[in-house]
């Protein structure tokens, strides 16, 4: 294959007219504390971020931070918890007098990643910060609160070519777990991650992200997303209307995208045979296949494609450990060969995405992955086509259609809606 030189953007731009989306943004609140130091005597002032895993007492030793102080109130009981679990790059801020006494320290509290996994993703407009400060010099004690600070919400585009693993391409671009994952959910219907990202395949996402002065503290979800293999362009932008507040991703054309009503079982899964007709591979004849098997190693999470009930769990024959799960409408969806259950109870309540069991290879089965079946009024649907989601409508008419249009305009017009990546071959 020749060499490919390959045109990627980069862009953070700020958010300048979509008050639909994000509403009215204002400056960050100044903390009272900060004030007292502008009167007083010469301060050091430190800018840095936490480290992976590392504590905050960690990085003041790394900061060469001298004042008994601050590390004796940062064990305490009233904050120790909330120090807990800080996000790596969490911003950190630091003043401190010629003698080494901490005058102000300001810290927002990020959490690292653990967000329900299909829980509606609303950026922060307020933030959590943890300050401490101290009035003077002259033997005043270590003062600390809590404040609520509003953020900045921007949108950040990223693009490049899928030149490696799906999460390592994510990993270089500096692309939150929390916006990859989303774009894998977004897309999980409809594309193939591990087979269709091989050749000149490229990605481009804009999504929100809030900042605290300069520093990014949190992400927010995908505004717009695509996905470019080749031959095939797949396109996403998240929209509400009066009808539907909390939100959901529609193709440019204003039809909603499957993946929305129905996901994947799997995150980043690999299909390995499809609904219909195939040779049985133990019996080696035809045999029409009920549902499709989708290859994952053993241990793999497995959740809820729909929200649902629990109908019936349990051994069962050539299914092995198998979940039966109701959506209502006639719509029920099993799941197969799996090695062991969540914590599980008949009849129990399912949000979409909630975790019900493991991959593994129970029952008739020559190799650990999941069957998947979806049936309505007992009569087993092909998963791929069906992914239509219920009886709800599928498509924006009338004024949604053309506030729909119109916000997709405005993206553009702000760059945020990216063109195809450029590949030229040399
Ligand atoms: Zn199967």
């Amino acid at each position: 294959m020749p060499p490919r030189r390959i045109i990627w953007t980069k862009k953070v731009i700020g958010w300048l007219a979509l008050p639909v989306v994000i509403g009215a943004l204002s400056c960050a609140n100044r903390v009272n504390a900060q004030n007292a130091f502008d009167a007083q005597g010469k301060t050091d002032d430190y800018s840095t971020e936490l480290r992976a895993n590392e504590t905050l007492g960690e990085c003041l030793v790394r900061l060469k931070i001298t004042d008994g102080e601050i590390y004796r109130a940062i064990e305490h009981i009233d904050i120790a918890d909330d120090l807990q679990g800080l996000a790596a790059n969490t911003p950190i801020r630091l003043k401190v007098d010629a003698e080494g006494s901490v005058r102000l320290l300001r810290l927002p509290l990020s959490r690292r990643g653990s967000s329900e996994p299909d829980e509606p993703i609303q950026v922060p407009t307020k933030f959590p910060v943890l300050v401490f400060s101290r009035e003077s010099d002259r033997g005043s004690g270590l003062q600390w609160t809590y404040v609520q600070e509003n953020t900045r919400v921007q949108a950040i585009q990223k693009s490049a070519p899928f030149d490696g693993n799906f999460f390592n391409v994510m990993d270089r671009q500096e692309i939150p777990d929390a916006v990859s994952e989303q774009f894998t959910r977004i897309f999980s219907g409809t594309v193939n991650f591990s087979n269709d990202l091989r050749h000149q395949a490229s990605f481009s996402m804009t999504y929100e992200v809030a900042f605290l002065e300069d520093s990014p503290v949190a992400t927010g979800k995908i505004l717009h997303a695509r996905l470019d293999t080749s031959g095939h362009q797949h396109q996403a932008y998240w929209w509400k209307t009066q009808a539907n507040q909390t939100g959901r991703y529609y193709s440019p054309e204003g039809e909603i995208l499957s993946a929305r009503s129905w996901k994947s079982p799997i995150l980043y899964s690999r299909k390995t045979s499809n609904f219909g007709m195939r040779l049985d591979p133990f019996t080696g004849s035809w045999s029409n296949h009920q549902g499709i098997d989708i290859g994952a190693p053993s241990g793999t999470e497995v959740r809820a494609t729909q929200q649902g009930k629990v109908k019936a769990f349990g051994y069962e024959g050539n299914y092995g450990n198998v979940v039966v799960i109701e959506h209502g409408n006639g719509f029920e969806t099993t799941y197969a060969h799996l090695s062991r259950f969540a914590n599980l109870t008949t009849q129990q309540s399912l949000k979409q995405g909630a975790l019900i069991g493991y991959v593994g290879t129970t029952g008739r089965s020559s190799g650990p992955h999941l069957h998947y079946e979806l049936r309505r009024y007992g009569k087993a649907l092909d998963p791929e086509n069906t992914f239509q989601g219920g009886d709800a409508p599928t498509q924006l008419t009338g004024d949604d259609l053309e506030q729909f249009k119109q916000f997709q305009r405005s993206l553009k017009n702000q760059n945020l809606a990216s063109e195809p990546l450029h590949f030229n071959n040399n």
